[in-house]
């Protein structure tokens, strides 16, 4: 067994009570509990090895429900990408490109879009104008974050470099809300927020009831104690409805950075929408935008439109 699992995620903590199935969207689609953390979790503490749940690790959306939900503690999406990283394939990161020096984090409130909001240049000139905020020319903050995540290993000498650049920024707002787990741990004493909490403030007013307000699932469970009371202010404000789940956790419906989209994202949306009926969808993440557009028979925008 890698020494690093057990050190860092708390697996052996888990009692097998199942309450993160209820959130997971690949328990949802499979119903293979082998496929769900709860099912990593148990199968190690009977002395599994990496290599016999590859393929469980691999299905994983990162979402982070089970981890906003599990009453142990258990650092699931840590685990995940521990056992990733202990299988014999991964090698550690190579470079990607990186911010040319002319580019200055220092002072600014700085968005990381990440490849779908960077695809789509009107959007991101609005939210950036919303935002008061620069733009890197690039996005190796969340690439390093989504390498990670992928199980692989971070060059220290490149983790060094990007964090004591971003290090100086007044703020860090991720349309990519996986990376915020990442933002954190590198720069604790950084406000970093998602896309959507960033711009509620100014968006906030475009909300009505008959509104699905589709939250952005990785950045809502990656704080989902301190979110869950802003986001109930916001259903009681505004009559919208939220996408989350029985256990208050926000429900996925984009696959994970890196996945392409498939037939089974689309069908955990129309899952979505079937549940809330909504006369219109209102996206936090850019890269759900799409997704719901091309399944809802209603109209889907992004947060940033209503302002
Ligand atoms: S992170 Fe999401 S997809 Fe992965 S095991 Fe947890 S709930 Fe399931
Ligand atoms: S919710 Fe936590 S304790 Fe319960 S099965 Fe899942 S990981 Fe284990």
């Amino acid at each position: 067994m890698d020494q690093d699992i057990t050190a860092v995620t708390g697996f052996g903590n888990c009692t097998g009570c199942a309450v993160c199935l209820l959130t997971c969207p690949v328990w949802r689609r499979t119903h293979d509990v082998l496929m769900t953390n709860c099912g990593r979790t148990r199968a190690l503490q009977a002395g599994a090895a990496p290599e016999d749940l590859e393929a469980s690790a691999e299905a994983c959306l990162f979402c982070g429900a089970c981890a906003a939900v599990c009453p142990s503690g258990v650092d699931t999406l840590s685990l995940t990408a521990a056992l990733r990283a202990a299988l014999p394939q991964k090698r550690m990161t190579a470079g990607r490109r990186r911010s040319p020096a002319s580019f200055t984090y220092a002072g600014r409130t700085v968005l990381l879009p990440g490849p779908d909001l960077r695809a789509d240049a009107l959007l991101l000139e609005k939210l950036a104008s919303l935002l008061d905020a620069a733009v890197p020319p690039c996005d190796e903050l969340s690439d390093l974050a989504a390498d990670l995540d992928a199980g692989l290993r971070a060059d220290p000498e490149r983790l060094r470099a990007v964090t004591a650049a971003a290090g100086e920024a007044s703020g860090l707002v991720a349309a990519e809300g996986f990376a915020l787990r990442h933002l954190r741990k590198w720069f604790p004493a950084l406000p970093s927020k998602g896309l959507g909490e960033a711009l509620l403030g100014r968006c906030r007013g475009g909300l009505r009831p008959g509104d699905l307000y589709v939250v952005d699932a990785r950045a809502f469970n990656s704080d989902r104690g301190r979110l869950i009371r802003l986001y109930d202010a916001l259903r009681q404000e505004t009559g919208c409805a939220l996408s989350t789940s029985l256990q208050r956790a926000a429900i996925p419906a984009g696959p994970a950075r890196g996945t392409p989209r498939s037939a089974d994202s689309e069908t955990q949306a129309r899952w979505v929408l079937g549940r809330f009926r909504p006369r219109r969808v209102v996206v936090e993440s850019p890269s759900e935008l799409g997704l719901y557009g091309s399944v809802a028979e209603v109209p889907v925008l992004h947060l940033g439109e209503l302002a």
